[in-house]
């Protein structure tokens, strides 16, 4: 299967999509999304567009014509007042991690919870969040997308975090308890999920939950994605819990990318192949 590195052919008709962001060194978006548009047979070619003017960059997509773009850090938010809409999730959140063109429009959505909610339903039946007490660990932009999906399929929350005035904020806004560290770990959650970079280079060998908390049963997923195999992930496996990887959540949300983009359906299996392999290589 293609997996993006074969040329294709550019002219005058291919349709230009990318990611905004800073750094772009690592970003695995043009691998997986060229390597969708190469298995469509679209005619459409994904860049990362590294940058510090956010504001230019959505000008310059608007004049050249761009007709999707990716967000990434440091702008998931400040580029919202840069659009002409942002759907209601999005806003919710308060982060914007994909735009597509509609028209002569560009409107804002956050492919995160989408994503975070199709990677729970690899492991989870559908209608198990219903009641499900979950930690969210972290108050960042992704805790926040998971936080209001969790909401959103009724899971009984609460939320832990570092800094208690972040943590605390999100908390009120899911309607839901901040627990501080203690307290968080004696919740008795059925699932917990990590938002916070803990875990990812240059952390990898750091894991944000003590062990005693990995009990047998419990659904434990990882936002991080780099590395694949957290050391969470590792020890909840070894501590008989069940895991969901961040990698898949990461494949779900750029696959519901694809479909906003498209309308067509996303070729999921070989944007996880063109993942793994950028992983690899
Ligand atoms: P963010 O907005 O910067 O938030 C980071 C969160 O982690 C904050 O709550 C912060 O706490 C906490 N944190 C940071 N360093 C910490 C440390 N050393 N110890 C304890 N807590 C710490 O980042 P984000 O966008 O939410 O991203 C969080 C993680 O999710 C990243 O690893 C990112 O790669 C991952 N992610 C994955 C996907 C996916 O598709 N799988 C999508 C989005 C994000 P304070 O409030 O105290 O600073």
């Amino acid at each position: 299967m293609d997996s993006g590195k074969t040329s294709r052919h550019i002219d005058s008709n291919t349709a230009l999509y990318g990611v905004v962001g800073r750094p772009l060194a690592h970003t695995l978006g043009p691998r997986m999304h060229n390597a969708a548009f190469a298995a469509m047979g679209l005619n459409a070619l994904y860049l990362a567009f590294e940058t510090r003017d956010i504001a230019g960059a959505v000008t310059g997509a608007r004049a050249l014509n761009l007709q999707g773009l990716s967000v990434t850090l440091p702008y998931k938010t400040s580029v919202m007042e840069l659009l002409d809409q942002v759907d209601e999730m999005a806003r919710k959140i308060g982060a914007v991690n994909t735009i597509a063109r509609r028209g002569d429009l560009l409107v804002g959505f956050n492919t995160d919870a989408h994503g975070v909610l199709k990677a729970l339903e690899t492991c989870l039946d559908p209608g198990a969040l219903r009641g499900m007490p979950c930690l969210i660990v972290g108050a960042g932009g992704a805790a926040r997308a998971l936080g209001f999906t969790l909401a959103r399929e009724e899971a009984t929350l609460a939320v832990s975090n570092r800094s208690r005035e972040r943590g605390e904020r999100l908390a009120k806004e899911l309607g839901c308890p901040f627990l501080a560290e203690q307290e968080a770990w004696e919740f008795g959650a059925d699932l917990l999920v990590n938002a916070t970079p803990v875990g990812m280079n240059p952390l990898a060998d750091t894991c944000p939950v003590p062990d005693h908390v990995l009990r047998k049963g419990l659904v434990v997923m990882d936002l991080v994605y780099n590395p694949r195999d957290t050391l969470l992930l590792q020890k909840a496996r070894a501590r008989g819990c069940r895991t969901v990887s961040g990698l898949d959540m990461f494949i779900f949300q750029g696959a519901e990318q694809f479909r906003l983009w498209t309308g067509l359906e996303p070729p999921l299996e070989v944007m996880k192949t063109a993942v793994l392999e950028a992983i690899k290589s």
